[in-house]
Parts: structure tokens; sequence; C-alpha cells
């Protein structure tokens, strides 16, 4: 258990409800493993409190928190500056001190980045289907376009949603990267090759495991990776259609993992080795009761 004293930094998450959160073992671990004098601790903000919650932390010397949902666009009204891919995707996770107030970054975006990387799935030049047009799957198309990929399918129920996120990402990089599709005309993607899906619809997530936003065993077809971000359950029914056809499949909990090891890097401007990281990995798997 970490002794605290005088010198002791504090950083925490703001959300609601943040009662079911991983974050504080992510950076509790680090912090021991490095031995560095910080505590984290998740505070739930009602509705209304955000400004004052992101002042009284400033106020109190925080020295950075994350934002959960319901907030990652609301806080953006109460930040000295924002980084400009956050500013771009329109929501923020983690605030970092600078001098005059906190400055927004979105590690959501390259958490994800980086979970792809360390399981070996490339974006750049990749022809990619997104499910979902929310605010995880407006940061991933956004990412899909910074890394050049060739093609973005984007899938949603409500079209009118995917064609906005198509066409900001669009005009932001120059070039037409992300298609938006009615979700169940998920039949006009082209047969002749095999794509990277990535799932960020909530479809699938608990308690609703048995749902997935697509059944078709033809769309499956398609797919030789499937990455789930959902990490709760750990195996979605979306994940066990992509394996039953053929593809691998992966869930999201390492794109936690990293969100938060970003952050951690960005407060105490370090860098973690990959080593430390995947122990909290291993950690935060035990704690879901994940084998594999
Ligand atoms: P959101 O903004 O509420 O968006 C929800 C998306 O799901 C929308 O595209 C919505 O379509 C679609 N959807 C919901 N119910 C549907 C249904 N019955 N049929 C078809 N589509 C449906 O949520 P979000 O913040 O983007 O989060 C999406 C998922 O990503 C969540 O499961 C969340 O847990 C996960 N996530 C994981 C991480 C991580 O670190 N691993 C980080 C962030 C998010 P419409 O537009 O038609 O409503």
């Amino acid at each position: 258990m970490q002794q605290i004293d005088g010198y002791t930094r504090l950083c925490g998450l703001i959300g609601n409800p943040v009662e079911h959160t991983m974050s504080p073992m992510i950076h509790n671990t680090l912090a021991q493993k490095e031995g560095r004098n910080l505590v984290y601790v998740p505070f739930h903000v009602e509705h209304g409190q955000v400004r004052k919650a992101a002042e009284g932390a400033y106020a109190l010397n925080v020295l950075g928190l994350n934002v959960t949902v319901p907030y990652k666009g609301e806080i953006m009204n109460c930040l000295k500056a924002t980084d400009a891919m956050a500013e771009r995707i329109g929501a923020v996770n983690t605030l970092v001190r600078t001098d005059g107030g906190y400055k927004g970054y979105n590690t959501d975006m390259m958490g994800l980045y980086r979970a792809l990387c360390s399981e070996d799935i490339r974006l750049e030049g990749e022809e990619i289907i997104l499910l979902g047009a929310g605010g995880a799957a407006r940061a991933v198309a956004f990412l899909c376009a910074s890394k050049k990929a060739a093609r973005v399918y984007l899938l949603n129920r409500t079209l009118e949603k995917a064609g906005q996120v198509a066409e900001e990402v669009n005009r932001t990089y120059g070039y037409e990267c992300v298609a938006p599709i009615r979700m169940e005309e998920y039949a006009r993607i082209p047969s002749d090759k095999k794509y990277l899906a990535i799932q960020a619809t909530n479809v699938g997530l608990y308690p609703n495991v048995e749902d997935a936003v697509i059944t078709d065993t033809d769309f499956y077809a398609k797919i030789h990776t499937g990455f789930d971000l959902i990490y709760r359950p750990s195996e979605t029914k979306f994940m066990t259609l992509v394996r039953e056809n053929g593809g691998q499949a992966f869930h999201g909990l390492k794109m936690l993992l990293y969100q938060g090891v970003i952050a951690y890097e960005l407060w105490n401007d370090t860098r973690v080795s990959e080593e430390d990281a995947l122990a909290v990995y291993e950690k935060m798997k035990a704690e879901m009761g994940i084998k594999d």
C-alpha cells in the first residue's frame, strides 16, 4: 500500500457512474512498480458539476484527471487548451495539468492504436469495416484516416450519423477515406477481399451478451480480423462469429489498458515499459477472470 505523505501527487477519474472502473488498478499499479509517490482515485461527479469539479481539482493541485461517460464532451468547455486530435474528435478523456489550467487529450484513440500495434494489426493502407458512428467510432474513424487507411466502410443503424462522421473525416484528411453505409446494407461492401472489422457499437455489451449488431455469416466471411471495443464480456458474440468464420478476434481490454498507460505517461512525463504495461494487463485480466 502506497505511503501517503506531503509529497503524494493525486490523479483521478471524473464520471457518472465511476464505481466499476478499472482505472485505479492501472495507475496505482504503475505508480507502485515505478516507486512513484502518486495515488489515483475515482470521483463520482453529479450532472451540472463538471466545471466545478475541474476547477476544484486544479485548485487542489491535482496532477491529472481522466474523464469518462457522460462528460467527455462537456469537459471541453472547462479547459485551458485542447490537443488538436482531441479537438477534431470532439471528446477529451484525459486532463493534463499546465500553467493556468488543464490541457485536454484523447488517449482512447491513441490507446486503441497502441493496442492494435501490439497485436500486429495495421491501419495504414488497409480496407476497414467500422461498426457504429457514436463517440468511440468517431474517434476510430479519425484514427484510421490519420494513419492513411485506404478505405473505411462505416456501417451505422442511423445513416445520417455515419454520413456526418464521414464528411468530417474526409474533409479533415482531404481524401475519400470513409464511406457511410446503412447497417443493414452491409452486403454492399465488396466481397472480393477480406477486411479488418472494428466493432464500436454497444451491442453485445454486458448483460446483453448474446447480441451482435450483425448475425449473418455472409458478413463474417468477409472478415480476417475482428476487434471489438467491448471488453465486458471478454468474448462477445461478434468475436465468436468472427472466429467461427475463420477470422482472428480481439476484445477491447488492451485498448483500456493503453488509454490509461498513455494518460499516465502524459501526467508523469515518462515512458512506461512494455513489460510494466503487460504486467498491469495480466492483473486486469485476472480481475476480470480472463484466462488466455
Ligand atoms: P455511443 O456514443 O452511445 O454510440 C453507440 C453506437 O452503437 C451508435 O453507433 C449506435 O447507433 C450503436 N447502437 C446502439 N444500439 C444499437 C442497436 N440496437 N443496433 C444497432 N446499433 C446500435 O457509445 P460509445 O461511447 O461510442 O461506445 C461504444 C462502445 O465502445 C461501448 O460498448 C463502449 O463500452 C466501447 N468503448 C470501449 C473503450 C475501451 O477502452 N475498450 C473505450 C470507449 C468505448 P445509432 O447511431 O444508430 O444510435
